[in-house]
């Protein structure tokens, strides 16, 4: 099938050889000049809501899909007469304001942190006497990586927290003094078919992923997550991968966000399962079965951000992914995966690669 994915980088990349090794073929809609997906594609260079650009990739595309999530709902709804669009603008539309998706947290019934909606310092004093401090002010839309948030920690701060993410709509968040970080994903084709990889353990340092484990050996984490996951598929009548990212606190789960894509958090999939988040990913959008992610071993990913270590040296059977992006400080320019057959094994090839990349670069971030 011919698939359009809208949206060039790295994820678009990763979709477009999984296509390619199952016979189907990409185009890309991307505003930069040489993208990450370009290797797997040919790539129309234009706006993400350029009208002319669209209509041409829904012209000449089976299915459109996209690869992240700041593309404009109204630019999937300008194309959906055309050609089927997948995961439905509406997932996107509640993963990209924070308030909405909240809001259908709960609906759904799915454990989050308190929030309020806060626009002034006056809303904001009103939230800290409600849900208490630190909190964390976010804003509604457009924040990814750790931007567009801060932690406030005491009532002094406010009026500058407020001054530096407005004037937009934000979000206060109890604070949670979270044990460590999961991520759910699932896959769900036009029939309703589900498959969900086993629950990936996930470290940030300032707002970015730096590494990821999988799988959590915890059945009680991994059903929870896999019931919360299930009732936003079938909620959102989703087709494609999705990405459900939460707090744990002992044996209980708070959401924190939904991503109505493949996800940094699956990467180590390509290695690590029979099949990967992106196989799956088109398989669901081009109303194939799907592939029960089976797992290979015990799996551990590491970003690597801001510098590129040297192909050659790498330790064990680790196999790095370099998405051919120039350097920059904070960007995430590749990664690795390794697949080993216990826990301890995975965690000491791990902090070999950690070493490895930390003394290989100049590693712009704080070391994974
Ligand atoms: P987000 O952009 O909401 O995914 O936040 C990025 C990262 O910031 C998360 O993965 C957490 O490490 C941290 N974070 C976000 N919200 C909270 C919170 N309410 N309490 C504690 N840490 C948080």
């Amino acid at each position: 099938m011919r698939i359009g994915i809208i949206g060039a980088g790295q994820l678009g990349q990763m979709l477009g050889f999984a296509a390619q090794e199952l016979g189907d073929s990409c185009r890309f809609l991307d505003p930069s000049p040489s993208p990450p997906a370009a290797v797997a594609g040919e790539v129309i260079q234009a706006a993400f809501d350029d009208p002319d650009a669209l209509a041409e990739l829904a012209a000449s595309s089976d299915v459109v899909t996209y690869e992240f999530e700041n593309v404009p709902v109204a630019a999937l709804l300008a194309i959906t007469d055309q050609v089927p669009v997948y995961p439905p603008p509406d997932a996107l539309h509640h993963a990209q304001d924070r308030l909405a998706e909240k809001r259908l947290f709960d609906l759904l019934d799915i454990p989050l942190p308190a929030y309020r909606d806060v626009t002034t310092a006056a809303d904001l004093q009103q939230a800290a006497a409600e849900i208490g401090m630190p909190l964390v002010l976010k804003t509604r839309r457009l924040g990814y990586d750790g931007k567009g948030q801060l932690v406030v920690r005491e009532p002094r701060f406010i009026a500058s927290a407020i001054e530096q993410l407005g004037p937009v709509g934000l979000i206060a968040e109890q604070w949670v003094d979270f044990d460590f970080e999961v991520s759910a994903i699932g896959a769900r084709n036009a029939r309703g078919d589900v498959v969900i990889y086993p629950l990936t353990e996930n470290r940030h340092a300032d707002g970015i992923l730096r590494q990821s484990r999988a799988p959590v050996e915890n059945p009680r984490l991994t059903s929870l997550t896999e019931t919360y996951i299930t009732r936003l598929l079938a909620h959102l009548n989703y087709v494609g991968v999705l990405a459900l990212e939460l707090f744990v606190i002992g044996e209980r789960l708070f959401a924190n966000e939904f991503a109505p894509r493949v996800h940094n958090s699956g990467h180590w999939t390509i290695e690590g399962a029979v099949a990967s988040q992106f196989t799956n990913h088109i398989l669901a959008i081009t109303g194939r079965e799907l592939v029960l992610p089976e797992l290979r071993g015990h799996a551990g990913m590491v970003n690597l951000i801001g510098a590129m270590p040297p192909a050659d040296g790498l330790p064990g059977h680790a196999r790095m992914h370099d998405y051919g992006k120039d350097p920059r400080p904070g960007r995430k320019l590749g990664h690795i995966t390794v697949v080993a057959r216990s826990v301890a094994n995975r965690d000491c090839e791990l902090a070999e690669i950690v070493d490895f990349v930390t003394e290989s670069t100049m590693d712009s971030g704080p070391a994974p």
